[in-house]
């Protein structure tokens, strides 16, 4: 690959979620969403480098992309904001990168077009990650509007939980898939996350995993495959919840309240490995 613009349907590899973004006024929108401050960015996947040419005009940017042949192209398309420190472009893959600590060893914001296969995992390390305080992502559409959905809503899942207990998710706007290249099969949406904190209880995590094990199921029996039916009787009898509802139908801080008095409850109050057999909650 030399250093003239690929096209786009002819180097997608579609395991890396490659979809690129075409229309400007889309890439113009996001630029215009993004919170009024200097934080630095982080972009996850920059592709052939249209959003991020114009993040590196308002921003110093750090991107992150697993596609060697992009990096090639992408440090000659940029190589004068490489030199002179508004780009740093690291070629590998970004979850591994997070193994090692934060993205970033100060404060910053993730914006970026997502690759859709892992957008999800991106977001939940964006969510426990200390230093990311929001996120500003093209995901598609059923994830943005799974995280920030409201108690009730038919899609409130575990994911709205996790996002309603650091700040507050919202979707930005819906994008077509006429907007890529190539298009990809589902409808894509623009969601920010504003965090006032970070996640970090991972035993919370497990726990909604329980309490949306089964979105159909009431909450009492999802949650009485791991703990003991009696104490969550009376659990849901002080907190003042019907037994007949869904998991959908409980809100981010009553989930907190049944979490922190379980936890209370501590190993004695959980039944034993034997007896939760392949419902424990894994991690
Ligand atoms: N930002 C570009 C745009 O808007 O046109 C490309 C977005 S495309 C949907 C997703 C990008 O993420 C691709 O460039 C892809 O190679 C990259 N990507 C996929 N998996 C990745 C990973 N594990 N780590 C870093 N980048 C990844």
């Amino acid at each position: 690959m030399n250093n003239y613009r690929p096209n786009a349907s002819d180097i997608a590899d579609k395991k890396f979620g490659q979809n690129f973004l075409e229309d400007r006024s889309i890439v113009e929108k996001i630029i215009e969403a993004m919170p009024e401050d200097d934080l630095p960015i982080v972009e996850i996947g920059p592709g052939l480098g249209d959003l991020t040419q114009e993040l590196v005009r308002v921003r110093s940017v750090t991107a992150f992309e697993v596609d060697k042949r992009l990096c090639g192209y992408l440090e000659k398309r940029f190589s004068g904001a490489i030199a002179d420190g508004r780009l740093r472009l690291e070629c590998g893959d970004v979850l591994k990168r997070w193994e090692g600590g934060s993205l970033l060893e100060q404060p910053y914001r993730l914006v970026a077009n997502l690759p859709y296969y892992i957008a999800t995992t991106i977001l939940l390390k964006a969510l426990r990650d200390p230093h990311c305080r929001s996120t500003l992502t093209m995901v598609q559409k059923e994830v943005a509007e799974k995280f920030a959905a409201c108690e009730g809503d038919r899609n409130f899942s575990a994911l709205s939980v996790l996002a309603g207990s650091v700040g507050e998710a919202t979707v930005r706007f819906l994008v077509p898939p006429e907007a890529f290249n190539p298009p990809p099969k589902v409808d894509s949406a623009v969601l920010e996350i504003r965090k006032e904190h970070s996640l970090n209880d991972e035993a919370f995590e497990a726990f909604l995993r329980v309490a949306f094990k089964q979105p159909r199921k009431t909450l009492m029996k999802n949650l009485s495959s791991v703990y003991p039916k009696a104490v969550l009787t009376s659990l849901f009898e002080e907190v003042g919840l019907q037994q007949t509802l869904r998991p959908h139908q409980v809100g981010t801080s009553l989930y907190r309240r049944i979490y922190q008095a379980l936890t209370k409850e501590s190993d004695h109050g959980k039944k034993s490995e034997s007896e939760c057999g392949a419902t424990k909650p894994k991690r």
